[in-house]
């Protein structure tokens, strides 16, 4: 039975594509069936698994809308691995088409149930905001990974994001959890982060990721190369990283 994740964290440009493209190839690479969903109407997880988001037959849209099941619209990201359930610019339209529609905050979660024995792990990059879409990723989801910068800011934003995070508990999804913050783009030449980066688990422990994701321009390359810097460059420092944190998550799931 697959494990389901959203990585989420309302703040654009913190690492939440990223993350999800090398985990999904990490977890792929030590022999997980993983299953990518690109819940962003910008489509860069989808991209950056090298899948062309405007050739997509079938997205995401389609399964959200009742159109098509999973295993119809998933397609395999041949050199990573992994499924890829996509996303392009027609989601965007999805977020309004929802609201008079029955059970709309739990579309994702049925369609995934049906699918749920054919993998180990479903990864849901989530957008930069806290939409329906996101609250349909959230509802299907056992646990939140939260990528986040060491920067000064970085704690207001979570304070949101887990407020949203038990209201969903509470009210529409009682398996939800924090499972992790993963501490990204991390430079421990700068101060600031080192500081934040020690804050972070004095306050939150052992919900603190022990994998950190290094600044590596290696990771920042491989989109344009349709690719997760993992199977990119399997050598850079972030690719070794990502990996240490496929095993990490594996290890995680034991406990849960
Ligand atoms: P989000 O999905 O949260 O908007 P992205 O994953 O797209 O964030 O990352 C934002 C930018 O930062 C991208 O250009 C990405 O390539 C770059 N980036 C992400 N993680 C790293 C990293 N560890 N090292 C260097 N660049 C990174
Ligand atoms: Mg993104």
């Amino acid at each position: 039975m697959a494990k389901i994740f959203c990585i989420a964290n309302q703040k654009g440009g913190v690492g939440k594509t990223t993350t999800t493209v090398n985990l999904a190839a990490g977890l792929a690479k030590i022999g997980q069936r993983v299953l990518l969903v690109d819940l962003d109407p910008q489509g860069n997880a989808t991209m950056g698994s090298g899948v062309d988001k405007r050739a997509l037959e079938l997205s995401v849209y389609d399964v959200l809308l009742e159109s098509a099941s999973v295993k119809e619209a998933a397609v395999l990201a041949e050199q990573c691995g992994y499924h890829v359930l996509g996303a392009n610019r027609e989601l965007a339209g999805a977020e309004v088409e929802l609201v008079p529609l029955a059970q709309r905050e739990k579309r994702l979660k049925t369609a995934l149930t049906a699918a749920e024995k054919d993998y180990d792990f479903v990864l849901i990059d989530c957008p930069p905001s806290l939409s329906m879409l996101t609250l349909n990723g959230l509802c299907s989801a056992h646990g939140v990974v939260v990528p986040m910068q060491c920067e000064y800011f970085a704690l207001e934003g979570l304070t949101d994001l887990v407020n949203t995070i038990k209201q969903v508990h509470a009210n529409l999804n009682p398996d939800l959890q924090v499972i992790g913050l993963l501490r990204v783009m991390y430079d421990p030449r700068i101060t600031l982060q080192s500081q934040v980066s020690d804050q972070l688990k004095d306050h939150f422990g052992d919900k603190v990721f022990d994998t950190v994701i290094p600044r590596n321009v290696r990771l920042a390359e491989a989109p344009s190369y349709g690719l997760p810097g993992v199977v990119f460059d399997a050598s850079a420092k972030g690719s070794v990283a990502f990996v240490e944190f496929a095993k990490e998550m594996v290890k995680r799931i034991k406990k849960m």
